[in-house]
């Protein structure tokens, strides 16, 4: 079975060399061509080149109207595909874009299955990412079940069409929402007198714990480190599509909006090559700013 694989970035260089490792039929694309080196026999001069003759085409896009534009745009994937063809989005993208180009797709007889994911670059690399799979078209769940296995050492069907960039969003936005309130309970305690390390040791054999108080902060926020590796723009992406769906939803949730607004804040500030612990940063610069 062909594999096209769209879009081979910090995530999808890492998966698209694994399924490759793995014995795939793959063709792989990305808008940076100095990556066809890299890939070698395996690389395609453009996204409908490396979907002609696949069962399957993957993209792991920034987002997703770059994913609605490589898959419908002109020379894109879909047309290449044909009918029978089958879309699976990984990007964390917009969940009522992504509705949207399902009913599109499936009007040319092409399934699209959302399956954002969680783990980030070390775990893209040895097949060990959690999916969050959208999507009720068995058989076309069937067909790309190979691809997502080897992806992934969990993989959750949350729901129908949409369902996985929905949960990717939320889960996001409710991480930026504890690292910021984090950050805001650490810089506080410091200006009291409170040793950082000593106050995250009381916070993390208490209730304020969190993964990210446990795992983050003591790894890139004391250390100072700030190098976690996923960028600000994209968190600050992904929290921004969770108060999008809010709005959809016609819902008033002030920690969602609060931490919409805190985070884009902190781009206009930090810039786009900032690392999303960088906020703790920002934090410290305006919390006495007046
Ligand atoms: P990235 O910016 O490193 O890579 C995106 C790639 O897409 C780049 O190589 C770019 O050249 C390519 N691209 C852009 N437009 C294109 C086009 N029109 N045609 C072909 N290629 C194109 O991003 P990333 O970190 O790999 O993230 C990708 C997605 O995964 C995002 O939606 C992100 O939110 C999500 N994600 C990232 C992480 C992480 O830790 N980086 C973790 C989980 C999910």
């Amino acid at each position: 079975m062909r594999i096209a694989f769209i879009g081979l970035g910090a995530m999808g260089r890492p998966m698209a060399t694994h399924l490759l490792a793995q014995g795939f039929d793959l063709r792989v694309n990305d808008a940076n061509a100095g990556l066809a080196d890299t890939f070698g026999d395996a690389w395609a001069s453009s996204p409908d080149e490396a979907a002609r003759g696949a069962a399957v085409a993957v993209t792991m896009l920034p987002n997703g109207h770059i994913v609605r534009d490589v898959i419908l745009g002109s020379g894109g994937v879909a047309d290449a595909l044909g009918s029978g063809g089958i879309v699976v989005d990984t990007s964390s993208s917009d969940a009522g874009g992504t509705v949207a180009l399902g009913e599109e797709l499936k009007a040319r007889g092409i399934s699209l299955i959302d399956a954002p994911v969680s783990g980030g670059v070390p775990l893209a690399a040895e097949g060990k990412l959690t999916l969050m799979v959208g999507g009720t078209d068995e058989a076309a769940f069937t067909a790309a079940q190979p691809v997502l296995e080897a992806l992934s050492a969990k993989l959750m069907r949350v729901g129908g069409l949409g369902a996985g960039h929905a949960a990717k969003a939320i889960n996001n936005a409710i991480a930026a929402a504890i690292f910021a309130v984090t950050s805001e309970g650490v810089d506080m305690g410091a200006r009291f007198g409170l040793d950082p390390a000593a106050l995250l040791e009381v916070i993390n054999a208490s209730s304020g714990r969190s993964g990210i108080s446990e795992g983050l902060f003591p790894s890139q926020v004391l250390s100072r480190k700030f190098a976690l590796g996923f960028g600000l723009p994209l968190m600050a992406k992904d929290v921004a599509l969770a108060d999008k769906l809010r709005d959809e939803l016609g819902l008033k949730l002030p920690m969602i909006e609060a931490t919409h607004r805190q985070m884009q804040a902190a781009l206009a500030a930090l810039g786009q090559q900032a690392d999303f612990t960088d906020y703790f940063r920002f934090n410290e610069q305006t919390a006495s700013a007046g």
